[in-house]
């Protein structure tokens, strides 16, 4: 079949804007074709919703696309270079198991990366194998689906792929491609490569591009540069206020992982917190708790840190009112993600207006949840539901007192609690990926080629408001707390 047959049945509308930047920014490679593509995961919605042919895609010369063994027509596959702070140390990264093949056109005019995952070697691979195991990139597939379902920025999952090949790990894996879908891949690591390794023109080069891409109302206006920044710092503000909201943790806040689209990014060893504890760490190897959940917007801060650096040049031909330009906008982060916060933690609770002791209610029910040692997503869960299980907290005089603030601040906003219970229904989800839940849903797709618990999981994660019958077991706690839950990167 023709190159051009395929595209039009598919619905593939490719481009490459990122190619045409400097060529520093990239390395043009193709991915190693692989011996046996299988189909293990698709994305139906998200694939109808980019106007793709749900159909088409799950034949041969589809699967094809997703495995790295055919090329779409218009696409022109390549590897990104950039760079990135790794818990604090800097180093030369780039995609090393990863290629853009190229930017999709929706029918809408929308324009998102397709990368594949686990495509091969690049020239950025340094010592690893260029490959991705199943379990990894099925988790991925999960959580930024979860991810979506919550209202949250984020890359998505259009499909994964076995390659039929294996990879070695700690023991050997099954080999599997996610195709992966964002806004783009630019990150703060890509200002931090350009910053260092490129002249003051491709620095501008990239950031007129993101400014094009993603920021275009600023394009035009005065100092352009440190609009693109403030920008930047929104969307974060924004994005880790709204992690925070649903207790997720990334895991691996690297400067490499963190989008300037303001997407979550890098499904490594993220997890959901269950009981609320501000230290949670799950990741193996963060070790010193750096990137634990309290921790994480004071990290997301120190990231743009290093992506103000990178703008230095840009933002002012004089070096110090460079940095005094950079350091006004970074000291709004703070501000910025409070109010992020508590406007969201205040529709947790079902609050409408502000009033100033609102800060000093959340606070007061979140010492007590830490105290009681209190499930996260369940406590608001029962709040909502003015369902409460006999727990530590709910049994608390502590909790007591909190409730009766909490009522009388209800009683004192004009809206009806008919109206206060709607809010805290969009705003507490019903379910979250619960580690244990995800464990057994990668254990049957990984050992026994089942997914029908991994789709069903995904299913009720896909509305996670719904507060639907079938969401009910999924509140359940596992019988073993997870404080020792560990999660490991997904090399
Ligand atoms: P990540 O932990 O996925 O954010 O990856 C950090 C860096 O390591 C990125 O530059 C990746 O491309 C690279 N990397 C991760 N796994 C592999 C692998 N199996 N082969 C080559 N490079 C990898
Ligand atoms: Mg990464």
């Amino acid at each position: 079949m023709t190159e051009m047959k395929v595209m039009i049945e598919t619905g593939w509308n490719l481009d490459n804007s990122y190619a045409r930047l400097p060529e520093s920014f990239f390395a043009d490679l193709k991915p190693t074709p692989v011996s046996s593509p299988k189909l293990v995961a698709f994305n139906e919605n998200l694939a109808s919703s980019l106007g793709l042919n749900v159909k088409e895609l799950q034949k041969v010369e589809g699967v094809d696309v997703f495995a790295g063994n055919r090329i779409p027509g218009g696409a022109r596959p390549l590897a990104q270079a950039y760079a990135g702070h790794q818990f604090g140390h800097f180093t030369m990264l780039g995609d090393g198991r990863a290629l853009l093949i190229g930017e999709h056109i929706t029918p809408l005019g929308e324009r998102v990366d397709i990368q594949l995952k686990g495509s091969g070697r690049t020239p950025y691979s340094r010592g690893g194998d260029g490959r991705a195991a199943l379990g990894p990139m099925l988790r991925e597939y999960i959580i930024s689906e979860a991810m979506y379902g919550l209202g949250i920025p984020t890359t998505r999952s259009l499909a994964v792929v076995t390659t039929g090949e294996t990879v070695y790990r700690e023991t050997e894996q099954i080999g599997a491609i996610l195709t992966r879908v964002a806004s783009s891949h630019i990150r703060v690591g890509t200002f931090q490569y350009a910053s260092k390794w490129c002249d003051t023109e491709e620095l501008r080069a990239l950031a007129d591009y993101v400014l094009k891409r993603h920021f275009p109302d600023v394009n035009s206006k005065e100092n352009a540069y440190l609009h693109l920044l403030q920008e930047v710092i929104n969307g974060q503000a924004s994005l880790i206020a709204k992690w925070q909201l649903v207790g997720f943790i990334h895991g691996v806040m690297n400067t490499d992982n963190m989008t300037i689209s303001g997407e979550t990014i890098d499904y490594g060893p993220c997890a959901f917190m269950d009981t609320y504890d501000p230290k949670t760490v799950f990741s193996s190897i963060d070790i010193r708790g750096r990137y634990a959940y309290g921790n994480q917007p004071s990290i997301a801060e120190w990231n743009l840190a290093r992506f103000a650096e990178t703008l230095l040049p840009l933002l002012h031909q004089d070096r110090e009112q460079a940095i005094k330009l950079a350091q006004d906008s970074l000291s709004d982060f703070a501000e910025l993600y409070n109010k992020n916060l508590l406007s969201g933690m205040r529709d947790k609770l079902g609050i409408f207006n502000e009033e100033e002791q609102d800060k000093h209610l959340i606070e007061g029910l979140l010492n007590i949840m830490e105290k009681y040692k209190a499930d996260y997503t369940n406590t608001f869960r029962q709040l909502t539901l003015e369902d409460f299980e006999d727990t530590p907290l709910f049994r608390s005089d502590e909790f007591t007192r909190w409730y009766e603030l909490w009522r009388d601040r209800l009683d004192r906003q004009q809206e009806t609690k008919e109206d206060s219970k709607r809010l805290m229904k969009n705003s507490n989800p019903a379910v979250i990926p619960r580690n244990y839940r995800v464990e057994e849903a990668l254990e049957a797709a990984v050992k026994a080629g089942d997914y029908n618990i991994m789709n069903k999981l995904l299913s009720v994660l896909s509305n996670p408001f719904a507060y639907s019958e079938e969401q009910k077991e999924y509140s359940i706690l596992p019988k073993e707390s997870t404080c020792g839950y560990r999660t490991f990167c997904g090399t």
